[in-house]
């Protein structure tokens, strides 16, 4: 799922600053998801695997109503004696089938309890059919919204993560993916209906016309969707090996002319992903981009709905059908493994295909993650819907933790483990947690990444950096890496840390493996650099960092005597061997003395005549052009 502030960002063409813009829009989101907070996860009981269910629904926009009739294949997992579905208590259960027959239940607390007359061993597969109707509930999120474009109505439903049980009696945890479905919709034929999977039936019956659409891939319930106006509808291709894959766009008529090119921008979005992720999952039917009313995305299998078709959104709701519809979270709690991947998929675009906009990217989701100092990309408290969808640490630091781990593996092992992960059939068209996603990369990188996942994912905040460097004459460098977190739950984050160092002519980036605060680092350098940047690709989380150079010498001096009339003694104590410059400048600022010396740890003493000086005032500096310690010294007259 995706909501529309970032594309908003885009548009104004990032004139603020990341972290204004994380407040501005950032806070507007949390907003719209407050008024979510009513929604929760209900419990029916898992005693069985359902696979296979066909929804039979009257849906007319003209009215805020549904009804149906949804009949359910499951195998139970145990001998059971009763089944349960989760459905609001707003709507009405008018019967419920079995075998033919009506059968008793209880319908509170969201749960429709069925009594079965017959125990059901485990292992059979058997069926009932729930007959329903009612106003669905209003939540602020839509799980089920009537509303209007161009004056006609439409009705569309956005069931993640806990508004499937608003709309039609359903499982709606994360634990059984429906490995088949069926989707038959009767409304005014002035209507289409937009679904999952193919359509394969259109029938006209009287006023009224039944769209049939047939979905044969497991599907997590939050991803079953349903959008009914007066559609126009069209293909676009998308080159498919050697065969295309065709992408089915339902717009609104009003908006076909204006869409086309944005509806066309999936093309080579499937096509990078089809080589960095393994082909689009869902081939053997179709992508689809339905245009609704909500100002977003969300990533309904083979059917997504957008209400603004940007760069973003289209990348970023098709990236979810490897990681989120293929391979779905397996708890609330693990949602940056749909949005986090989402986000860095589009980012993927960005690099890929408009370049110019991947440093930006990158950017602004550094500050995001880092506008809030205690958060965690793991998802604690999933009761709250605006935490499961907080776009500062599910989103962005999601993104960015994922390209953290592409830098610490390099390119070729963190696709290879991306890839495993999603071609392993314990993940693929089923659920994984964070840990499954940690194993593949662990076992491909070969990897130990328990600190990288303890301090990234599970742990809060994100680290300051703080460089201290020199280079002496030599082109040597000595230079200390510390680092403070933003929150005491992580004790320090360990990564390697890039550093460019430049002069007007030559340019280098060094990588420094961290793995303490305070670590000096002492190297040598083919030139002599003027400045240093830290992580100029933007590979890190950090924020808050400093850069001091120091200066390389490292002595004392002292001078006398001072007044002094003849000649003037320099002592020196150097803690090492190192070349120094003496200049001596009189009050005018002319040159005097310019000599180059090399001292010696220990005492150095250097005399300089000044017997032919005129008197007054000298500056003596000792160093080189850039970096140097002055004195000043008296010349009497009279000599
Ligand atoms: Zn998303």
């Amino acid at each position: 799922m995706r909501v529309f502030w970032v594309n908003l960002f885009l548009l104004l063409g990032i004139c603020l600053s990341a972290q204004e813009a994380s407040y501005k829009f950032g806070d507007t989101e949390k907003k719209e998801f407050l008024q979510m907070k009513s929604l929760k996860s209900t419990g029916s009981e898992n005693n069985n695997n359902i696979v296979y269910q066909r929804l039979q629904l009257n849906v007319n926009p003209n009215f805020y109503y549904i009804s149906g009739e949804v009949t359910s294949y499951f195998i139970p997992s145990t001998t059971i004696s009763y089944i349960e579905f989760d459905l609001d208590d707003t709507l009405t259960v008018d019967s419920i089938l079995y075998h033919q027959s009506k059968v008793s239940f209880t319908h509170t607390g969201d749960v429709i309890h069925i009594a079965l007359p017959v125990n059901i061993t485990e292992g059979t597969v058997d069926s009932v059919s729930v007959f329903y109707q009612g106003t669905p509930p209003s939540n602020g999120f839509g799980s089920f919204v009537q509303s209007k474009h161009d004056s006609v109505p439409i009705i569309w439903t956005l069931s993640e993560p806990y508004g499937a049980k608003d709309w039609w009696p359903c499982k709606q945890g994360l634990s059984d993916k429906i490995d088949s479905l069926d989707v038959i919709v009767t409304t005014p034929d002035s209507f289409k209906v937009a679904s999952n999977g193919l359509l394969v039936e259109e029938l006209q019956v009287g006023n009224n016309k039944i769209y049939h659409w047939k979905h044969r891939y497991p599907i997590a319930t939050y991803l079953i969707c349903v959008a009914v106006t007066n559609y126009a509808s069209y293909n676009i291709y998308v080159p498919f090996g050697a065969d295309t894959l065709p992408v089915l766009n339902y717009i609104y008529p009003e908006d076909t002319a204006k869409l086309k090119s944005e509806t066309e921008m999936v093309i080579p979005f499937m096509q990078l992903y089809d080589s960095l992720f393994g082909l689009y999952p869902f081939s053997k039917e179709k992508y689809g981009q339905v245009e609704f009313g909500w100002g977003g995305g969300m990533e309904h299998q083979t059917m997504t709905f957008m209400g603004d078709f940007g760069f973003e959104t289209v990348a970023h709701e098709l990236g979810h059908h490897w990681f989120g519809d293929k391979v779905t979270c397996a708890s609330w709690g693990d949602i940056w493994l749909n949005e986090g991947f989402a986000v860095y998929l589009s980012g993927l675009c960005y690099e890929h295909i408009s370049p110019q906009w991947w440093m930006p990217f990158k950017q602004i989701r550094i500050g995001f993650a880092c506008s809030d100092p205690a958060g965690a990309l793991y998802c604690y408290d999933t009761a709250d819907v605006a935490h499961i969808f907080d776009s500062h640490n599910v989103y962005a630091k999601g993104a960015m933790v994922l390209h953290m781990l592409r830098w610490k593996l390099g390119d070729s092992l963190f696709f290879a483990a991306l890839r495993s992960y999603l071609q392993d059939p314990a993940n693929a068209y089923s659920f994984a947690n964070t840990e499954d996603l940690k194993s593949h990369l662990e076992l491909v990188s070969g990897m130990d990444l328990n600190s990288f996942f303890n301090e990234w994912v599970y742990g809060k905040g994100f680290p300051s950096y703080k460089i201290n460097w020199s280079q002496d004459f030599y082109n040597h460098v000595n230079l200390i890496l510390s680092q403070t977190q933003s929150d005491p739950s992580v004790f320090f984050f360990e990564m390697p840390v890039p550093i460019k160092f430049k002069s007007a002519a030559a340019d280098t980036t060094i990588v420094f493996n961290h793995t303490q605060s305070g670590q000096s680092f002492s190297f040598d350098l083919p030139f002599a650099a003027d400045s240093l940047i830290f992580d100029p690709e933007l590979w890190l989380i950090s924020s808050n960092n400093s850069v001091t150079r120091e200066s390389s010498y490292n002595f004392a001096t002292r001078i006398f005597p001072n007044p002094v009339s003849s000649l003037l003694q320099i002592s020196i104590q150097s803690a090492n061997y190192q070349p120094a410059t003496i200049r001596i400048f009189n009050d005018l600022g002319q040159n005097q003395v310019n000599e180059a010396h090399n001292l010696n740890a220990g005492d150095n003493v250097l005399n300089f005549d000044v017997s032919k000086f005129a008197s007054g005032v000298y500056r003596i500096s000792i160093g080189d052009a850039a970096q140097y310690i002055t004195s000043t010294f008296i010349v009497l007259p009279g000599k």
